[in-house]
């Protein structure tokens, strides 16, 4: 029985982990839900899972559920609220998704508590990924892969040694806008832009899959979890998004781990690993998916991938600056604020401008984050 504590319960992969703790109530057994500020759903959440604790980071909303809940499961607020219950006792297994930058706090606190991590939180490794490898050693808690393809490179790697790999293979979908030209993405609209053509996910990382920023992000991140160099790690589109990702070993063989896009099943492997669950979700049908293909990514129209990837090799506090201006770029165009090309603008003014830290300790990274925010706000508010 593993307890569990689901960070961003209220988000997309939060609340497909509470599917999947439902559907294994004798070995996931949720203790802590953590959420923004959605109180309603969290209230309903905490209905059918009675765990012992409950946060909202949102000091309002926690509010809210406070004056009218009255059942046995204590409610906490704000970040203190959110360490306290990224840190609590009765849990062993924490699952990061958190959006973004602010999951890598509570990540790296339940590290050092000696929690297991089942990380959905990319960000936490590209802004700060020599920190947390460093603490997963140092504390000897596991880091098991929730993001789709880092999950079927773990899996993938079980086929062979760590030095009988050549490189590892992420796939991309390619988003909402493959085969569009630089030119065609001027126009774009958000609304175009969240209509992602297989998985369901989040609005902040449904942007990031349609400029690629993702897949760099996910180079980054594999990077740090497989400790594999950027000269193994490659890039190929493949719309379709059944075969997950490949490692390619140093016989020429590769070993793909394939299935429908649907993220409950690298999360549950995420609590299950070593084991497999069974489970009553859709199967893959090979004749039904047909035809895969795979293309190169565009990194003319979509160069977001390569800068990120240029940043994670150059290492210390740049994919950091990466991440934050990327943030704080998608929450504006989200907000309607900026065109969809503004994105890139936003990165690439900030990263050229970042002052590099080789080496960064948290203090550099918490310094980073703050200064790249504060110079995507100023580059913004010029636009
Ligand atoms: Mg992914």
């Amino acid at each position: 029985m593993k307890n569990v504590a689901v960070l961003g319960s209220t988000g997309s992969i939060g609340k497909q982990t509470l599917e999947v703790a439902a559907a294994n109530p004798d070995k996931i057994k949720i203790k802590v839900l953590a959420a923004h500020v959605n109180d309603k759903l969290l209230e309903e959440q905490i209905e059918a899972f009675k765990p012992d604790m409950a946060v909202l980071t949102d000091e309002k909303a926690a509010q809210r559920l406070k004056s009218r809940y009255s059942g046995q499961t204590k409610i906490l607020a704000g970040r203190e609220g959110l360490l306290e219950a990224a840190t609590y006792d009765g849990v062993d297994t924490v699952l990061a998704s958190m959006v973004g930058y602010a999951g890598l706090l509570p990540t790296l606190e339940a590290i050092k508590h000696g929690k297991d991590i089942a990380l959905a939180n990319k960000e936490t490794l590209v802004a700060a990924g020599s920190i947390v490898m460093d603490a997963v050693k140092k504390h000897n808690v596991s880091l098991t892969p929730v993001d789709s393809e880092h999950s079927a490179i773990f899996q993938s790697l079980q086929g062979g040694k760590k030095d009988e790999v050549k490189r590892l293979i992420i796939t991309a979908s390619g988003g909402p806008f493959l085969g569009k030209t630089k030119a065609e993405l001027e126009d774009v609209t958000l609304e175009q832009c969240l209509k992602h053509p297989n998985w369901s996910m989040g609005k902040k990382i449904t942007v990031d899959s349609s400029t690629l920023a993702n897949k760099g992000l996910e180079v980054i991140e594999a990077h740090w979890l497989f400790d594999m160099p950027y000269d193994k790690i490659d890039v190929v589109v493949h719309p379709q998004s059944i075969v997950h990702s490949m490692v390619e070993f140093n016989d020429g063989s590769v070993i793909a781990q394939m299935g429908l896009p649907d993220m409950r099943l690298p999360i549950q492997y995420a609590f299950s690993y070593p084991e497999r669950y069974n489970n009553a979700f859709g199967q893959l049908d090979f004749v039904k998916a047909g035809t895969l293909t795979f293309l190169a990514p565009d990194t003319e129209a979509f160069p977001a991938l390569k800068i990120a990837v240029e940043c994670g090799r150059q290492g210390g506090t740049l994919p950091c600056a990466f991440n934050a201006a990327n943030e704080e770029a998608v929450y504006a165009f989200l907000d309607g604020k900026i065109k969809y090309t503004d994105i890139i603008k936003t990165i690439e003014h900030v990263v050229a401008k970042h002052q590099n830290v080789l080496q960064p300790v948290l203090e550099d990274i918490e310094n980073t984050d703050a200064a790249a925010r504060a110079a995507a706000h100023e580059y913004l508010s010029s636009l």
